[in-house]
């Protein structure tokens, strides 16, 4: 998506380690036009799959994932990061491990939320090494839901997610994909 693709480069910020820092529009200030833009290209993308369900994770995930479900006319879930080991109630639950924070965390969702009959689409801003999507995939498959796939904001293709991801038979559509990044030479998109 070129509009997504063109703010990147604008105001994108690589550090190194291969961290890129898009706080101005999208992780902590949220440019609401652009996230319409991008809710009606996961739209499109998905038009006719029956989704009637969003699943995303808290934090950076909720805001996305709300102006998507507005073109999809359905309700979000966002799953937990869950702090206590003793879970209140009947949920779902996986494991994730943060790439960004370097931290193994357990995600839930309440059974309330996500049941068989469900036809998901998960919806995150960022894939680096796949494990926040592979948990979410895990919540969908535990529930007897149906995954119909995953929208993502930023792939970085240059880490194995989406080829991992991809490689279970899930689809994943990722509206920028960065081929490579350095703080010099800045980044370079995947030639569709
Ligand atoms: P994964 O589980 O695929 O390694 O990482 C996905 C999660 O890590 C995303 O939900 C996002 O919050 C965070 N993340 C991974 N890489 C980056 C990055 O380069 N920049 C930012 N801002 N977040 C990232």
């Amino acid at each position: 998506m070129k509009l997504l693709e063109e703010r990147i480069v604008k105001d994108g910020i690589v550090r190194e380690g291969g961290v890129l820092k898009v706080d101005s529009f999208l992780n902590h200030q949220m440019d609401i036009a652009l996230f319409t833009q991008m809710g009606k290209e996961f739209a499109r993308l998905y038009d006719g799959c029956g989704v009637n369900k969003i699943l995303t994770i808290e934090a950076s995930g909720i805001g996305i994932a709300c102006i998507a479900a507005q073109e999809f006319g359905c309700p979000v879930v966002f799953a937990k990061k869950n702090k206590t080991k003793n879970i209140a109630g009947d949920v779902w639950t996986s494991r994730v491990e943060s790439f960004t924070h370097g931290k193994v965390y357990d995600i839930i969702v309440s059974k309330d939320y996500l049941k068989a009959g469900d036809r998901v689409l998960i919806i995150d801003d960022f894939l680096a090494m796949g494990s926040a999507l592979k948990g979410l995939i895990q919540l969908v498959n535990d529930s007897g839901a149906t995954l119909v796939g995953a929208g993502i904001a930023v792939e970085k293709a240059f880490q194995p997610g989406g080829d991992l991801i991809r490689s279970m038979g899930v689809r994943v559509e990722s509206l920028a994909r960065i081929a490579s990044m350095d703080p010099e030479s800045g980044v370079q998109f995947v030639e569709e």
